[in-house]
């Protein structure tokens, strides 16, 4: 009976090891899946842009010597190749929320210096829409900018561990959002609160909104709610992935509400260091 309960036993454990295996190989198959479903997309969305340089730049060798043709087909050709420029940027930025070093070295940061850089680096866009951005802590409306001159004291800003970097990029794209899909002259606001143990940034905007079908997806790499508008209007599909990983990089979560022709909400919850 020994040897047949070492039998037995060996069996099991042959079994088990068999479907650890078997388990890894799914496991490795679905990696290498997605793998190949992310440059079979990453090429098309590479390859419609510059498809389209090289056929406006032989439009525009035949259109010579019409001056206005050659404005317009220019002006195709810088917006094709911004696409392709900003592909790329994104993709970097994607690799870089990816490959980021453990949070375990991260110092505590204030959540107001970076959300303020995070909102700096759109100033342009915001300007060029007329879009004004609010920002308030606690509650409390704050200037965007650090006033100049004295230094500002905030009693209540709020210290976080983290990677400047991935913070900053997962604001910065989220306001960036917020700035693209709002109509001209209207507002976002992005507040910072405590709650608890835990700092909730939250940006909000007074635009177009998600409809509920794809509020499960939009975190997905190259999803966008309508491709032909963001064609048009320029986006990666990206940049929410991007926020997503780069929040989770910093140990915190991020959720979204929104109702189509209102507006959207994202808020990010990290633990205060
Ligand atoms: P994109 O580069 O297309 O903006 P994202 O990953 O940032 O890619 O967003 C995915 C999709 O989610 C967008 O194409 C857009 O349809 C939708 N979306 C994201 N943020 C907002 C927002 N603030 N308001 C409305 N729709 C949004």
């Amino acid at each position: 009976t020994d040897m047949l309960y070492l039998r037995v036993r060996i069996g099991a454990i042959a079994d088990d090891l068999f479907a650890i295996f078997l388990h890894d190989m799914s496991e490795q198959r679905r990696f290498e899946a997605m793998r190949r479903d992310f440059i079979t997309n990453v090429s098309h969305e590479l390859k419609t842009p510059s498809g389209a340089i090289s056929l406006l730049a032989e439009t525009i060798t035949d259109a010579a010597d019409d001056p206005d043709a050659v404005r317009y087909f220019a002006g195709r050709i810088t917006k094709e190749s911004q696409r392709l420029a900003e592909l790329v940027h994104k993709l970097i930025e994607l690799q870089r929320a990816q490959d980021a070093p453990a949070m375990s070295d991260a110092k505590p940061m204030s959540v107001v210096a970076m959300t303020r850089e995070s909102i700096a680096a759109n100033e342009v866009q915001a300007d060029a829409k007329q879009i004004g951005i609010v920002l308030s802590l606690n509650g409390r409306v704050i200037p965007v900018e650090v006033p100049e001159g004295e230094p500002e004291t905030l009693d209540d800003d709020v210290l976080v561990r983290v990677g400047r970097e991935p913070f900053t990029t997962a604001v910065k794209n989220l306001v960036e959002n917020a700035i693209h899909y709002s109509p001209a002259h209207t507002t976002v606001s992005v507040g910072i609160g405590v709650v608890g143990d835990r700092v909730r940034i939250r940006v909000v905007d007074q635009g177009i909104g998600i409809p509920k079908e794809s509020l499960g997806r939009i975190f997905e790499r190259f999803y966008r709610v309508d491709p032909a508008r963001s064609r048009e209007t320029g986006g990666s599909g990206l940049g929410l992935a991007i926020t997503k990983h780069c929040v989770q990089e910093c140990g915190g979560t991020i959720s979204v509400w929104s109702r189509e022709g209102e507006g959207s909400t994202f808020t990010i919850e990290l633990p205060v260091a």
